[in-house]
């Protein structure tokens, strides 16, 4: 980038990091598909092993046009450096596999995505990582829950699945007394509407297979922190932990995903907005979880920490579970289906899909119940989607 001032969001997230006259005139970051990088010396190759010399070595730790979305993903989270991994998942993994040991404890909002409980809840108690799982929305419970043994507080806000916020510069500050990381996860929100590090967050984590590719074609994952921790998450956490690198293509992917981010969110946000007064209005919904709705109970927190809403909404029939079903089996223009984000209205049951990783006491202990039902906002028209999920509504 050529300016001297910091340019926009919206300009960033099309130009940063790339500057096509370097590349022959290319419009896009080219795909580098390779593997591995010669060296025009042994001693050039020893030199980049040892850090001592910028250079590519092997496409598992870094790649130049991943390298491009790492730039750009930095830039728009506002942190030092990114990592881009080969999913969310993989992004998770590897910020927690490189800074927990063996009798280290994690916090834990009580509410996280399936994968996450199950990955702290049931696996890292293999390694000796025990995780206690606690209500961040009041955030002085850190303080009961925070021991000398704790390295990480992890959180989403808003939760998947059921909405509920996390007041993240009230969590930062208690972490950065007690010396603890704090990790977010800024799936549901992407950059554009929440920025955690510029809140205090030390750690944020996406699934990009979410809004940032935006169009459900590829599984992607980013880590944004200071360099210094990116460095580790690189050099430990993918290149010796777990292996999930992104892949040059799905780089490109998410590349041109980011091109239409603010345009996308902005629509999002406008049709999810709309959607959830219809419902909250509709005789047969019970509850409807939307940060938008003045009846959410952290709607001022909402309105602080983030530019809109999102594009998320999460809701209860009155008929329970069954009627839930019945709703989800109703629509016909909502695609019945988990993964979020993407052009198409995507409706899905968190108790039997996206968090069975819950046995059904522990779903009603973390706050959700096997009723909800969690509908991820596409960029239809906003009238065929009411017609769509009134109607559905209307017919149980
Ligand atoms: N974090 C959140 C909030 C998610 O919803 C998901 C997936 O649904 C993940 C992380 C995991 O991401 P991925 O599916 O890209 O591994």
């Amino acid at each position: 980038m050529r300016e001297t001032r910091q340019n926009g969001f919206s300009t960033r997230a099309i130009h940063e990091g790339y500057n096509p006259l370097d590349y022959h005139g290319a419009l896009n970051p080219p795909v580098f598909l390779t593997s591995t990088y010669a060296f025009d010396r042994t001693e050039t190759g020893a030199n980049r092993f040892a850090g001592e010399q910028e250079g590519y070595i092997y496409s598992r730790v870094g790649n130049p046009t991943v390298s491009v979305l790492e730039s750009r993903l930095a830039s728009l989270e506002g942190g030092e450096a990114a990592l881009a991994t080969s999913s969310g998942m993989g992004a998770i993994t590897a910020v927690l596999w490189t800074l927990l040991n063996a009798g280290d404890e994690v916090v834990a909002d009580k509410t996280l995505y399936g994968c996450t409980f199950g990955l702290l809840h049931h696996h890292m108690k293999r390694f000796g990582v025990s995780t206690r799982f606690v209500d961040l929305t009041d955030p002085a419970i850190l303080d009961q829950a925070l021991s000398p043994a704790t390295r990480i507080v992890i959180t989403e806000t808003p939760s998947n699945p059921n909405m509920r916020l996390v007041d993240i510069a009230a969590i930062a500050e208690r972490c950065r007394k007690a010396g603890v990381h704090l990790v977010i996860d800024n799936t549901y929100c992407t950059p554009y509407l929440q920025r955690p590090l510029e809140l205090g967050a030390d750690i944020v984590v996406h699934s990009a297979t979410k809004y940032l590719g935006g169009h459900g074609d590829l599984l992607a994952g980013a880590v944004i922190a200071g360099k210094e921790l990116i460095d580790q998450f690189r050099y430990v956490g993918i290149k010796e932990l777990n292996g999930a690198c992104m892949s040059a293509f799905d780089a490109s992917l998410v590349l041109r995903g980011l091109k239409t981010l603010t345009l996308r969110m902005d629509r999002h946000c406008e049709t999810a907005e709309m959607l959830a007064r219809d419902l909250e209005g509709h005789p047969a919904v019970a509850e409807v979880y939307y940060p938008g709705l003045k009846s959410h109970p952290q709607h001022l927190l909402a309105s602080r920490q983030m530019r809109k809403m999102g594009g998320m909404i999460a809701l209860e029939l009155k008929g329970g579970l069954d009627a839930g079903r019945k709703f989800m089996n109703g629509v016909t223009l909502a695609t019945r289906a988990v993964s979020l984000g993407d052009a198409e209205t995507l409706i899905q049951h968190p108790a039997s899909m996206t968090h069975a990783t819950y046995t059904p006491e522990e779903r009603l202990e973390h706050g959700f119940t096997d009723g909800l039902v969690r509908l991820s906002v596409g960029l239809e028209d906003y009238d065929d989607l009411k017609a769509d999920l009134l109607g559905a509504l209307d017919r149980l």
